[in-house]
């Protein structure tokens, strides 16, 4: 299962990231938000599809 987070940076931009390795950069928190939302979720998806 995957972890998500995001850090803002210095310059106003922001990284989602999480500890599967994972990260990107956005112009915005809240679309960093977002991508690490959707990257759990997928990550999540993916993961009970392998189970079933
Ligand atoms: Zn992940």
């Amino acid at each position: 299962m995957c972890y998500a987070d995001t850090v803002t940076n210095d310059d106003g931009t922001a990284t989602a990231f999480c500890y599967c390795g994972w990260s990107a950069d956005h112009a915005t928190p809240e679309a960093a938000d977002t991508d690490a939302e959707r990257h759990q979720t997928a990550a999540d998806a993916a993961e009970s599809a392998l189970a079933a």
